[in-house]
């Protein structure tokens, strides 16, 4: 059986957290359809990248190590994916889906003719009868994900083209090594059978890359504010509580468009995914675009006034009053216990 392959980013001799989380869910994906898993590394001084991607279950790891290749370029990293793709015929082939992935993903897939799901949320493999045909498809990948505004959960399937194509949203899967000292090689590509002269037409000047400094994805705690703090002041007491709890305040996008907190707080299917240890959800009704990025932390606590908000169904635990009067007291009662 042909190999599931992860495209891997790189980012300053690193692999970028999707990528890992990607590796992770590639190998169980390998594991199911018992055949290899492979990655591609692209870049420059990527002598010891195998250490960070081997270990994630990798059978092969295609390494193309060039001057030229770092920081990415769309033309030759497609170039090198769909040279390298035509030659190893994977099955399935997974990239993030961020600011890399969605440029380089439709690309390989427009050269391949394969058709790629952008921003899966799952995948899962599973057969599928073609009635028309008359005809069973067996292991497929079943990419899923929101569509319609969030109001349907898609399952799309590519049963004629290869490879089954899908980026996948940052955080949304877990990262796991499966072994420290997996046994998996490396194959240098000799990167000027894979590029051109011509696909390095575009030279980088300069370079500005904006850090944040917020780490909500990291964060053991998420104290998350919606539309029901009723204000940009309000939200000060979020930014208190997550101070003493030792968390982060995200928030949703009802919050985010009437300016109580950035955009980069923005929980859920256009903002970040989170899976922290404790989620508070202040006010916030808990629209499936909102739960679509907040449903897999380990503990949910609700504070809202509507005995009936949708939040309340995923909660473990349900605070029914109001969040400027619970709030404060949280506040009070965690600094009084803790000291
Ligand atoms: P509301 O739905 O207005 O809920 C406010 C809640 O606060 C209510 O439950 C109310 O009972 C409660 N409340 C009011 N006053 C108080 C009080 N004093 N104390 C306690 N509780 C109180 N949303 C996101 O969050 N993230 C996304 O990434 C996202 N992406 C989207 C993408 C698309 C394509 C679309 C169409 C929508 C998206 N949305 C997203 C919007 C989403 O559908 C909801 O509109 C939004 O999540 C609602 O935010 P909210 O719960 O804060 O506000």
């Amino acid at each position: 059986m042909n190999s599931v392959f992860v495209y891997c980013e790189i980012e300053d001799g690193h692999v970028a957290e999707v990528s890992q989380e990607l590796l992770t869910k590639g190998r169980s994906l390998a594991d199911e359809l018992n055949c290899k898993l492979e990655a591609i590394a692209i870049g420059h001084q990527l002598d010891e990248i195998g250490k960070q991607i081997i270990p994630y279950g990798v059978d092969t790891l295609y390494i193309a190590d060039d001057k030229r290749l770092s920081p990415y370029q769309t033309l030759p990293h497609t170039s090198i994916v769909v040279n390298l793709f035509k030659e190893e015929q994977p099955q399935i082939a997974l990239m993030g889906a961020s600011s890399v992935g969605r440029d380089l993903g439709p690309r390989v897939s427009s050269a391949l003719h394969s058709g790629l799901t952008a921003d899966c949320t799952s995948l899962v493999i599973g057969d599928h009868f073609d009635k028309k045909q008359d005809k069973n498809y067996e292991n497929l990948l079943y990419q899923i994900r929101p569509a319609f505004g969030g109001n349907i959960i898609a399952t799309i399937i590519n049963p004629d083209c290869r490879p089954q194509m899908a980026t996948v949203r940052e955080g949304v899967m877990k990262k796991e090594i499966r072994d420290p000292k997996y046994k998996g090689k490396e194959v240098k590509l000799d990167v000027a059978k894979y590029v051109s002269d011509t696909d390095f037409v575009v030279e980088i000047i300069e370079r500005h890359v904006e850090k944040s400094k917020l780490n909500i994805k990291g964060a053991p705690i998420v104290v998350a504010g919606g539309y029901g703090m009723g204000s940009k002041e309000n939200f000060n007491l979020l930014y208190e509580l997550a101070d003493v709890l030792g968390g982060e305040v995200g928030a949703s996008r009802a919050a985010v468009d009437a300016g109580y907190t950035a955009h980069e707080r923005q929980i859920g299917q256009t903002g970040v995914t989170v899976r922290p240890k404790l989620y508070i959800a202040c006010g916030i009704s808990g629209q499936i675009q909102h739960r679509a990025g907040m449903e897999e932390s380990a503990q949910i606590i609700a504070i809202n006034t509507d005995p009936e908000a949708p939040i309340n169904a995923i909660a473990d635990y349900v605070i029914n009053g109001d969040v400027a009067e619970v709030i404060p007291k949280m506040i009070k009662y965690y600094k009084k216990n803790t000291k």
